[in-house]
């Protein structure tokens, strides 16, 4: 028994490491979410000319910080700085908050610079397939409205994170870096602003 305190009391002092909202008990009314900005450090991601999709999915991810004045809405971040984290550390991160749902922010590109819009990815594999499908229509759906980024659909695919993590939870592709129209879009404060202020906007809707 004394052993198993020990370990929570190490887990608890490693989330307060990377939380900027100390949540230890999840009430009903809570609602606690995972923001994963992809990439950072030495992995760039999407890439065109100054513009990194680590920087963008990083603004996007501290405004979504800034903006939460919520006490009741708990949001962890897997990354608040420019730190490259392997795939296998968020997927544990996630599994220990145990959250009801996160978001893995990207960027999109492609050899045609003329591909454009947001797509929002979940795993068949997962046990919240269908929860996770559910969370993603909808949160494209808000994001194509307050903003001017496209939806092109949501699809399934096997990303390690969505396989490996035990509750709901999506990769969105906000748009392509290689078209100058979501590139424009993406890279602006105010307009990433918006993406953010949407993001919590849904979130808080989930309670
Ligand atoms: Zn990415």
């Amino acid at each position: 028994m004394k052993n198993i305190v020990k370990i929570l009391a190490v887990a608890a002092v490693s989330f307060s490491v990377y939380a900027f909202t100390a949540a230890e008990t999840k009430t009903k009314e809570t609602i606690t979410v995972v923001i994963d900005a992809g990439h950072g450090g030495t992995d760039f991601g999407a890439v065109h000319e100054s513009h990194m999709e680590k920087d963008i999915v990083s603004q996007i991810s501290n405004k979504i910080h800034t903006l939460n004045k919520n006490s009741d809405v708990i949001i962890y971040f897997t990354r608040t700085d420019d730190n490259l984290i392997t795939l296998e550390k968020r997927t544990a991160m996630i599994n220990d908050i145990k959250p009801d749902l996160f978001v893995s922010l990207h960027v999109n590109q492609h050899k045609n610079d003329g591909t454009f819009g947001m797509e929002g990815y979940v795993a068949k594999e997962s046990l919240y397939s269908e929860e996770s499908l559910a969370f993603a229509s909808d949160l494209t759906s808000k994001l194509s409205k307050a903003t001017n980024l496209n939806v092109r659909g949501i699809k399934k695919a096997p990303f390690y994170i969505l396989k490996n993590t035990n509750c709901p939870g999506l990769v969105l592709e906000l748009g392509f870096l290689s078209n100058e129209k979501d590139r424009n879009y993406l890279t602006d404060a105010n307009n990433q602003e918006v993406i953010a202020k949407t993001i919590l906007d849904f979130i808080c809707q989930m309670r």
